[in-house]
């Protein structure tokens, strides 16, 4: 890069590090055969009944603008599916967002928040976009470890110990990608309880929410008093397997959606109309595809957790997500090692844990969102690469 260049890029921009995730993926698109277990995407293509919707929507001409918040048809279908699912109540009309998918959701609810220098908590391992959006965002973004041993649960000490003075908010993931770690009612409340004490606001990330396995799921702004320091975050990428249709929403309390508002018809004018009216029949009678997909991910969870602990490779069984997360500690390989070693030797795609923050080394993620055959084949080549370790 040229000096002359790099005085015009934003400094901020120019500090951000890239997905570490990306050079993976390019390695192993440049490669022939490879199972890939590192994509975070639904195998499933989208129920027909959504795309056919989609489709009439087209024929019908509805190609314009829709308001900035969304349809106000597809607001409805979102506020009556979150009091029927996780038994939230929002006000579609001045509560609700529709974005271009929880990604833009998240990058919203940060800007609507941060003022420049405010610190956000993340939790880590995280999704590789909230520390790099905090920062976009002018604030600071400070990490909290999870621990492997304790399921990479959060402690409410942990988040103690990381706030400050200027500590704003902090960013929930449950179930967590990379993890598949779900917080269950009890430990939201004492996660709630901090949260109030020192007056934090949380964006809840819940965009994996219908693929929880083993309990009921409690969304966080269920937990007594916490809807209204909540700025909710979900979308159609992965329970409705949309994630082409770039298509999600925010639910807040008034004040924190209408910021939301005002950025987002600034910056965007409004989510692809054409995918909204697919989100209308999914959220309509989409409940059924949506179960019988989770069935066939908990089957394959059962099965290829399994593997990994069979293999050597210890990992806790994850309630929700399509993520395994096992721990490579044993190998004595790094977790970049491992991944590299496996997609050369044996071709196998995996994700190293340390793209997902420092507790993330020693663990490397694999997506189980793939067939049963190509898991069953991606466990015979795991077997045979740690046999030659
Ligand atoms: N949050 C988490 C935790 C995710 O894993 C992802 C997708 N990988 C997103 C948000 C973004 O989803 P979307 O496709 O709705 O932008």
């Amino acid at each position: 890069m040229t000096r002359a260049t790099k005085t015009y890029l934003s400094e901020t921009v120019v500090n951000l590090k890239p997905s570490g995730i990306r050079r993976f993926f390019d390695l192993a698109a440049s490669m022939e055969g490879v199972i890939s277990l590192g994509v975070g995407e639904p195998d499933f293509v989208t129920s027909w009944s959504v795309r056919e919707a989609c489709i009439l929507s087209l024929e019908q001409g509805y190609t314009s603008y829709t308001a900035n918040a969304g349809l106000l048809e597809l607001r409805e279908e979102i506020a009556a599916y979150l009091s029927r699912r996780f038994h939230v109540e929002y006000a579609p009309e001045t509560e609700i967002i529709v974005t271009v998918g929880a990604s833009q959701a998240i990058d919203l609810a940060l800007r609507a928040i941060i003022n420049p220098g405010d610190e956000v908590i993340v939790v880590e391992p995280s999704f590789v976009s909230y520390a790099p959006l905090v920062s976009l965002a002018g604030g600071v973004p400070v990490s909290v470890q999870t621990d492997g041993k304790q399921e990479f649960k959060l402690q409410p000490e942990q988040i103690e110990k990381a706030i400050t003075s200027r500590t704003k908010a902090m960013i929930l993931c449950s179930p967590n990608n990379p993890t598949g770690t779900v917080l269950n009612r009890r430990e939201l409340e004492a996660i709630g309880a901090i949260v109030q004490k020192h007056d934090l606001i949380v964006i809840s990330d819940e965009i994996y929410a219908e693929l929880v396995y083993d309990e009921p799921y409690t969304s966080f702004p269920a937990i007594p008093h916490m809807q209204e320091r909540t700025i909710l975050v979900n979308g159609f990428s992965k329970g409705f397997a949309m994630t082409g249709w770039r298509l999600g929403f925010v639910a807040a309390p008034k004040e924190f959606a209408q910021a939301i508002l005002k950025i987002h018809q600034y910056a965007m004018m409004c989510a692809p109309t054409m995918a909204q009216y697919g989100a209308i029949e999914a959220l309509k009678n989409g409940d059924n595809d949506v179960e019988e997909m989770k069935k066939s991910y908990r089957r394959r969870r059962n099965y290829f957790v399994q593997s990994l602990n069979e293999m050597g490779l210890s990992c806790h069984l994850p309630g929700g997500a399509f993520y395994a997360f096992p721990s490579i500690k044993a190998t004595g390989l790094t977790s970049e090692q491992f991944a590299e070693q496996l997609l050369l030797e044996e071709k196998v795609a995996v994700v190293p844990g340390s793209v997902f923050g420092k507790s993330g080394e020693g663990y490397i993620r694999c997506s189980y969102a793939s067939s049963l055959e190509q898991l069953q084949e991606a466990v015979k080549r795991m077997k045979r690469f740690l046999a030659r370790l």
